[in-house]
């Protein structure tokens, strides 16, 4: 079949878009309001207001389940905040880092270096203490505070441990001048279990419990998004209510929801339908659900995938019967040596399946 590129490109051309701004529809995108999460923003702000009157804040942390707003409560909360400090006339800033996309304690220190404008640090090679110390002696050239921001802190910790956190923690005792508050959130509600318990306690002196929003909250949620995001009339009334109870039921996550949306947008944009109606919510699901397969297997350790692939190998080629460790071991081992990676041991290869 010929495909006609230029007929395409005239169709989307001549008819005009569902959406009047989609950026509101990504991720990052921080609304002026934040429905249903009022006390959390109160509680916040009163922990933080603090700093307008020249103090240290207490530390936060922040957990709840994915989607629960989080990080656009921080991020809300933080703007705010450093814009009447800025009125007031007041030296203070924060640093924001999400530790999924940089596991390492090096990468972390970096950014928030990068964040408090001390920049020109090598992005990797030089031993953390070394960074850290460069890190205290920028904050420390005035009388400033900084509160920095560790979203998603779990996954630092899982994969490099909890030093950085610890002398985080601890780094107003090696401050003269400066002062740091430290907010850390988290999406994993068992991760004050396997976190040491000095770092907990300093880490939470105070901290903000974040539950899932019920599908009504979703409903409006989204419906505040998507009076953002799309030309009037364009989405039913129904396909919200559809996509709020479908996100309901994922742990009531708002982002979900809204990923729902953007991609059942994008889904009735594309057949060239004026209206978003539940049909395209249900296509959305699909599209999503398999999105986050991706993700989540491309974000596993290369061992993990690799015992992952062996597993699914190895339904594949044992259609019958059961499948054993024992096998999953041989395909593993194949794979290894055909890509030539070195295998981990049988007791490794027990944990991670
Ligand atoms: P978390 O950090 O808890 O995983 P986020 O803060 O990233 O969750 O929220 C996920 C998405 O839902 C973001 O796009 C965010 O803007 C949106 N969101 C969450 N809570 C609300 C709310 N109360 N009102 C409007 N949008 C929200
Ligand atoms: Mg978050």
């Amino acid at each position: 079949m010929c495909l006609d590129v230029d007929e395409i490109f005239d169709k989307l051309l001549m008819k005009a878009s569902l959406f009047k701004n989609k950026r509101v529809l990504s991720h990052d995108y921080v609304p002026d309001a934040l429905p249903h999460r009022e006390e959390e923003i109160q509680k916040l702000a009163y922990i933080l207001a603090t700093a307008l009157k020249g103090g240290k804040p207490s530390n936060v942390f922040m957990y709840g389940k994915t989607g629960t707003g989080k990080t656009a409560v921080a991020r809300y909360v933080l703007k705010k905040l450093t814009e009447r400090g800025a009125k007031l006339g007041l030296d203070l800033s924060y640093a924001y880092v999400n530790c999924r996309y940089r596991k390492t304690n090096y990468r972390v220190l970096i950014k928030i270096c990068d964040e408090i404008g001390c920049v020109g640090l090598p992005e990797t090679g030089l031993p953390t203490d070394v960074i850290f110390d460069k890190m205290i002696r920028h904050i420390d050239r005035r009388d400033q505070l900084v509160i920095i921001i560790l979203d998603e802190l779990d996954w630092l910790v899982k994969t490099s441990g909890d030093d950085v956190l610890y002398q985080l923690t601890r780094i107003n005792n090696e401050l003269n001048r400066s002062q740091v508050s430290l907010i850390g959130i988290t999406n994993d509600l068992k991760f004050r279990e396997y976190l040491d318990s000095r770092v907990l306690s300093s880490l939470s002196e105070e901290s903000i419990v974040f539950s899932p929003y019920n599908a009504q909250q979703l409903y409006d949620i989204l419906k505040q998004r998507a009076e953002m995001a799309f030309r009037e009339g364009v989405v039913e009334d129904s396909a919200l209510r559809l996509a709020a109870a479908i996100a309901a039921q994922e742990h009531g996550d708002a982002r979900r929801a809204i990923d729902l949306l953007r991609v059942a947008g994008e889904i009735a944009e594309r057949s060239g339908e004026d209206k978003l109606v539940e049909k395209h919510i249900i296509a959305a699901k699909d599209e999503v659900e398999k999105d986050l397969i991706e993700m989540t297997v491309r974000e596993l350790p290369l061992q993990e995938q690799l015992i992952l692939l062996a597993i699914v190998l190895s339904r594949q080629r044992n259609t019958d019967s059961r499948i054993t460790t024992g096998v999953v071991k041989k395909i593993y081992e194949e794979i290894c040596a055909e890509l030539g990676y070195k295998p981990v041991t049988l007791r490794r290869i027990n944990d991670i399946i």
